[in-house]
């Protein structure tokens, strides 16, 4: 069990919320709106949208089978992943664990708010263990992060190890599952009850289709989602959002279309480029996109953008020398990709 007083941090447990005019009337009927400062005219755009999302989260709810109290919504991921820093880490004080490599943002964000980032290397089949995980971790660790399916790799990481982690670790356990639409493993989701001290991410930016509208979710229990909402912006998610969102949920057949199709591409793409002279090994992929290790890759990666095709240079990244990270795109698009690469000099 987690004591959820002592892991976040002393300002924020006692935090006083900004109230807005919204929430206070919240629940009841009413007819005339003169409490916010709104001006009456340019409807639906006067109105301050609805700060918790209420309508959307419903929605979601049945979508993503998690109660309309354990979601949160914010500006992308982006945002749901620096509130846990915010929330439970002393800058200067605290740190945080994360397998490396993985996403950037996660990284980005403790420098952002000044708490150490301590990258635990994976294996060369890009897996780790609960042991290394949690052999990283002191007194001060806070959150432990966990990408599955990983970005930039693509493979989920060991189901097994990651429940281990999250028995096993007395403070916070996220795993991203950004790519989790892509993917046949269970999600972490379903599990939310079990594991008190987990926050799952989703994103509406990859199989939903909806990057531009900036729009990520944390799922977790009731009394962090309570939290997160203590001390996001009070209107984080704008109206134009919220109903793009809502237009998209509305056709969850379509998003499985998309991803029949990209798993299709996926298979046929990663076979030609295991065909290619140029390339050594396609990494194992969960997710809309794989890792190819090439002879060079900063050679193919110039040739490509010669060609107006661009493509992720990973090489810099560590256990990722000489690899590639390719996005599935449409037939024609990956057609192009493959013809351009069968005809490099
Ligand atoms: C793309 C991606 C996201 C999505 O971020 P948004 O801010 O929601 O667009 C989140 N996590 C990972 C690992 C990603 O690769």
């Amino acid at each position: 069990m987690i004591n959820l007083e002592q892991l976040v941090r002393p300002n924020i447990w006692s935090l006083a919320p900004y109230s807005s005019a919204r929430n206070e009337y919240a629940g009841r009927e009413a007819r005339v709106f003169l409490d916010a400062n709104e001006n009456p005219y340019n409807a639906p755009y006067n109105r301050y949208p609805d700060p918790l999302q209420l309508e959307l989260k419903a929605t979601l709810e049945k979508v993503k089978g998690v109660p309309a109290d354990c979601i949160f919504l914010g500006n992308g991921s982006d945002e749901a992943i620096d509130l846990p820093y915010r929330i439970f880490c002393e800058p200067g004080v605290d740190n945080v664990v994360a397998i490396e490599p993985t996403y950037g943002m996660y990284k980005v964000c403790a420098d952002i708010n000044n708490v150490a980032y301590r990258p635990v290397l994976l294996d060369e089949t890009f897996q780790t263990t609960a042991e290394k995980l949690l052999a990283a971790c002191d007194a001060h660790t806070k959150i432990i992060w966990i990408c599955s399916p990983n970005n930039p790799s693509g493979n989920t990481i060991n189901r097994a190890e990651v429940e281990k982690v999250i028995r096993g670790f007395e403070g916070i356990v996220i795993v991203d599952e950004a790519y989790s639409d892509f993917c046949h493993e269970q999600t972490f989701r379903s599990q939310l009850k079990e594991f008190p001290n987990l926050i799952v991410l989703n994103t509406m930016s990859k199989a939903w289709g909806c990057a531009a509208i900036r729009l990520g979710m944390a799922f977790a229990s009731k009394e962090i989602i309570d939290i997160f909402n203590k001390v996001k912006y009070p209107y984080n998610v704008n109206l134009l959002t919220q109903r793009q969102a809502l237009e998209a949920l509305k056709d969850p057949f379509e998003v499985d279309k998309w991803v029949r199709i990209l798993l299709q591409e996926r298979t046929r793409v990663i076979d030609a480029f295991r065909m290619l002279p140029i390339c050594q090994e396609v990494f194992p992929t969960e997710a809309n996109f794989f890792l190819a290790r090439m002879d060079d890759a900063q050679k193919a990666y110039d040739y490509l953008v010669d060609e107006g095709i661009i493509v992720r240079n990973r090489s810099r990244i560590q256990l990722c020398q000489n690899c590639l990270r390719v996005t599935i795109g449409t037939k024609t698009e990956n057609n192009t990709l493959i013809a351009a690469l069968r005809q490099m000099p």
